[in-house]
């Protein structure tokens, strides 16, 4: 049998043996699973869970704490922060999905206590006064420092662990605790602290 190569057929036999030469190795699995995920992007794993149930949680808190407060400012300020919280959410689905997880959240011990104490501080204080303000501070401010120790720690975490983008998404998140908890600090030290220190 003769077979008879003219220019086409040889050109694409080129391409065809280039195309094979060339073909990437097969991409590496992103999706993580409990069977085949490592101790440490288990833990991770379950860090993430924790603060997507402390972000929800804290969904709806934050209006009870701005209902609570005396100050248009400080209302505001949480009123602001819980659509900011209402994006910390939705980023930490995007990091589920990205890692090949589904959103799941597991119950936070720590961001339960932290709004329990703030309940008990609306308590406490009286109504319509500027110490309930001081209080609510001091709540928020709480609730805000235990989000920058875990976002902090789960940027790091991501970095290590070789998700780097879901640490960028983490890291903006941890600006905008950063953000929230000065803005706490700028209201009590601009007007609510001298106030209640009338009262
Ligand atoms: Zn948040
Ligand atoms: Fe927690
Ligand atoms: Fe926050």
């Amino acid at each position: 049998m003769i077979i008879k190569y003219n220019d086409e057929t040889i050109y694409s036999l080129i391409k065809i043996i280039i195309m094979i030469a060339t073909k990437k190795a097969p991409v590496k699995a992103t999706t993580n699973s409990p069977e085949t995920d490592s101790r440490l992007q288990e833990f991770f794993h379950g860090e993430l869970k924790d603060i997507y149930w402390a972000e929800k949680h804290l969904v709806k808190t934050l209006p009870k704490m701005a209902k609570a407060a005396t100050s248009q400012e400080l209302r505001d300020a949480f009123n602001q922060h819980l659509e900011v919280t209402q994006g910390h959410v939705g980023r930490l689905e995007e990091v589920f999905n990205i890692l090949g997880y589904k959103p799941q959240a597991k119950k936070c011990e720590a961001m339960e206590g932290i709004t329990k104490e703030g309940e008990e501080i609306i308590a406490d204080t009286e109504k319509g006064t500027a110490t309930r303000d001081v209080g609510l501070i001091f709540a928020g401010q709480k609730v805000e420092h235990y989000e920058i120790a875990t976002y902090g720690s789960l940027t790091q975490l991501a970095k290590t662990l070789g998700h780097d983008e879901v640490a960028n998404i983490l890291h903006s998140t941890l600006q905008e605790e950063k953000e929230a908890d000065e803005g706490l600090s700028g209201i009590a030290e601009n007007t609510v602290n001298e106030k209640a220190e009338q009262e």
